[in-house]
């Protein structure tokens, strides 16, 4: 039978001391008794909402289906980025004190992989060498897990970024799939995908898909699959093959301080069909997919304002440009005497229009475009 639970999370507190917390969604068939793990969050960048949208549709679906594995869903999961505004907006992408991106501050050190593997026994890599990774999988989450607990009950405390990150990771580091749901500020949907799951990530049924490396750079989906990449690799170095992966993904839908129950539904379906794919539930039908382009990140490349002023965007997140195309005109109003007034900006490879910057007003250095490249 079908299980939800819900439960208030306190991360945050007022000065009064009134408590802030995050809902927490726990969705499980209660006839299974070994669960794999599915964690989904969104609004980490606060100002991102059409994830908590999504996850809104995502349960909807889930009490009619069939699932193989406990979901943990957390909407608008960051109580701190939630309260702070910048005039009509929130605040969203960044701690409004500190500027900390709340995106970046998860945790990760490869010495929580080199401790555990110094610790395996001989019996341990017998079990390996059968092929049984049940044991070493279960007691490398707990391993991870103590680590987030000791960094947050440690004596000199962490800052609200990593407090809130590591508070998170907590719980994500139970699962074995990661999703970890973003917007972008003005933008298409796209997904970042580890280099391994570029092909299957096209389940999600989303067009544009940036295959990235699997390092750490401090985003959820890094912290959660890297640990299980360095395992793999210090196992391969004492002649283990070593095959589970925690999968993860950061997945971006549509545009921040804007939500859309219609496109949650079609998000929530892409969601669902990957889910399907990889086994984590049954009796979902699928969806039809409409074709999606693979771009490394090495060819997703962020356009800088050269100039300051008030800029208008003729090229729309999702659209198509050609390498000298004019993509944007930036209006100086000092030279509207002159020929200068305008400025056009010129799209430097031809590629996809993933997002623009949210305001019309830019300087020099303002993060105009980002373009997934398909030919120099
Ligand atoms: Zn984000």
């Amino acid at each position: 039978m079908l299980t939800i639970e819900k439960q208030l999370v306190t991360l945050n507190q007022d000065i009064a001391g009134q408590e802030i917390g995050i809902p927490v969604y726990r969705l499980f068939d209660d006839r299974q008794k070994m669960r794999k793990k599915v964690y989904v969050q969104s609004a980490v960048h606060a100002a991102e909402m059409q994830g908590s949208a999504v996850i809104y549709r995502l349960i909807e679906h889930l009490k009619t289906l069939n699932l193989a594995a406990e979901f943990v869903l957390v909407p608008n999961c960051n109580p701190f980025g939630r309260t702070q505004r910048a005039g009509e907006y929130l605040q969203g992408r960044f701690d409004a004190t500190t500027g900390n991106n709340w995106n970046r501050f998860y945790h990760y050190d490869r010495q929580d992989a080199v401790e555990f593997v110094r610790g395996l026994t001989d019996e341990d890599f017998e079990q390996l060498n059968k092929g049984d990774e049940t044991s070493v999988i279960k007691r490398f989450k707990s391993h991870l897990l103590t680590q987030l607990q000791n960094k947050i009950d440690r004596d000199w405390g962490v800052n609200t970024a990593q407090f809130l990150n590591t508070t998170l990771q907590e719980m994500a580091s139970k699962a074995d799939l990661v999703l970890d749901l973003h917007t972008g500020p003005s933008s298409t949907r796209h997904i970042y995908a580890p280099h391994n799951l570029a092909e299957q990530a096209k389940a999600f049924n989303i067009e544009n898909i940036i295959s990235i490396p699997t390092s750490f750079a401090g985003a959820l989906d890094e912290a959660s699959f890297t640990p299980w990449w360095d395992l793999a690799e210090l196992l391969l170095e004492r002649g283990v093959t070593f095959n589970y992966r925690v999968d993860a993904y950061t997945v971006e839908l549509g545009s921040q301080e804007n939500i859309s129950l219609d496109a949650a539904e079609q998000d929530a379906l892409g969601i669902l069909n990957y889910l399907s794919e990889a086994g984590f539930l049954e009796g979902f039908e699928g969806v039809p997919l409409t074709p999606s382009v693979v771009t490394e990140l090495k060819n997703y490349k962020t356009l800088f304002s050269k100039h300051a002023g008030m800029v208008e965007y003729l090229a729309k997140p999702g659209e198509k440009v050609s390498k000298g195309q004019v993509i944007a005109r930036v209006l100086n109003s000092l030279e509207f005497d002159s020929e200068n007034a305008i400025t056009e900006v010129l799209a430097p490879a031809t590629g996809t229009i993933i997002l623009h910057y949210p305001s019309a007003a830019v300087q020099v250095g303002t993060q105009l475009f980002k373009i997934a490249i398909s030919e120099k």
